[in-house]
């Protein structure tokens, strides 16, 4: 049975002892004790490489490495484990269907739709596409309400239009656009949709096909996982017609000088030697979420933002940037520079981030060069809210004249 117990969750993070305030799970979640051990055992249990050697030891690595693309599968509802290419994360993920997907089909003058929301990761790899192939890249601007405004999809949408880059949550306002409208939109114009799921995965993993997603990428780190390992999902019929970008050990089934001939998919998108321990790290992770309630979490979670927001709303100059009932406070307060703020908030013990987050247009169109964000996780508490207000209003003592 599925349960959440906020008290129970934060028992299984060791690094909480050592992480003072830990506000910053929208960059990388904490890992629990179950990964940490899988990781440990793996590393001084195992024998061998994985897709390689004959030995029992080796075989049976190869059985949980291959079980672990499968876990995936069913987190997105995908049809298949085969859908599921292993790569280093969300970034690598994206960077693999501009360079596999998109560029040997964009022609000079097609256009690639990203929203003003995005990360860097959903927004620079459609950049470099654009310049190889001659096609353009089109802001999808942000609404008022810090969503990618949807209702501008029907007018930027036409035959030159091949793909729509959108993110499932933003990392800054924690805004969720409505996926379906896009898809469906996005669809009927006939482009294919890359959702990067970096933010999203550990809030609301999607059914990859009630959506009709066409691509899906998210890394482990920000789902308890190890760093250093994520997935692409692509539908088969997309994945199937692309060609590898890397090319080494056991992506091919043949070499000579005169060529090579690859594996089938997911395998040609693997090449050398993978992140076993990573992939290991996180089917426990996946193993271990079976048991959690994410639905309670994710609204315990929410609550404490709700709780901080409504805290630092009483003090003047606050602006808040979160977007609907979001886990992640993205605020500032008039007259104070972020990272003036977020070194007195470190002093203090509070972990959090300030910056750009990684989202240069979208905080241009938020009309601020940098924010402070505060990321809730189901092992936050309401003391970590407390000492979060508590800090600010200390330094708000110092900095504000
Ligand atoms: N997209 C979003 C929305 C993110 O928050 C992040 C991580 N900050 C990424 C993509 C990139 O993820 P990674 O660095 O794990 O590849």
């Amino acid at each position: 049975m599925k349960t959440f117990n906020p008290a129970q969750f934060r028992s299984q993070f060791p690094a909480l002892a050592d992480a003072g305030v830990y506000l910053d799970s929208a960059a990388t979640t904490l890992k629990p004790l179950a990964v940490i051990e899988a990781t440990q055992q793996f590393y001084s249990l195992s024998a061998g490489n994985v897709h390689r050697s004959q030995f029992a030891a080796a075989q049976r690595l190869t059985e949980r490495y291959e079980a672990a693309r499968d876990s995936v599968a069913t987190l997105l509802n995908a049809p298949s484990g085969k859908d599921i290419v292993w790569t280093r994360g969300t970034t690598e993920a994206i960077n693999l269907v501009a360079q596999c997907y998109a560029r040997p089909r964009l022609q000079p003058g097609d256009e690639i739709i990203v929203s003003e929301a995005e990360h860097h990761a959903n927004f620079v790899p459609w950049l470099m596409v654009a310049e190889q192939t001659g096609a353009k890249v089109i802001k999808l601007p942000l609404g008022k309400d810090y969503l990618a405004d949807l209702s501008k999809l029907p007018e930027l949408l036409n035959e030159r239009t091949k793909i729509l880059a959108l993110g499932q949550m933003s990392n800054v306002t924690g805004g969720c656009p409505d996926l379906v409208k896009a898809i469906t939109a996005a669809h009927a114009a006939g482009a294919v949709v890359m959702v990067d799921g970096a933010q999203g995965i550990v809030h609301c993993p999607p059914d990859v096909q009630a959506l009709d997603i066409d691509f899906y990428a998210f890394s482990a780190h920000k789902l308890y996982g190890p760093t250093g390992i994520g997935a692409l999902y692509g539908k088969s019929e997309l994945l199937e017609e692309m060609s590898p970008w890397l090319g080494g050990g056991k992506m091919i089934t043949h070499v000579s000088f005169e060529g090579f001939k690859t594996q089938p998919v997911p395998y040609r998108f693997e090449a050398g030697t993978p992140n076993v321990a990573g992939v290991i790290g996180l089917s426990a992770a996946l193993e271990w979420l079976e048991s959690v309630d994410l639905q309670e979490a994710e609204a315990y979670s929410r609550g404490l933002a709700t709780l901080a927001e409504a805290q630092l709303a009483k003090r003047p100059g606050f602006r808040s940037f979160r977007c609907q009932d979001s886990s992640l406070l993205a605020f500032d307060f008039t007259g104070v520079h972020h990272n003036d703020m977020v070194t007195l908030l470190a002093e203090a013990g509070i972990s959090l981030r300030a910056g750009q987050h990684c989202a240069q247009p979208l905080l241009a169109a938020l009309g601020v060069s940098g924010t402070l964000r505060a990321s809730f996780a189901p092992y936050n508490t309401q003391s970590d809210v407390d000492a979060l207000v508590k800090a600010i209003d200390n330094a708000l003592e110092i900095l504000v004249d």
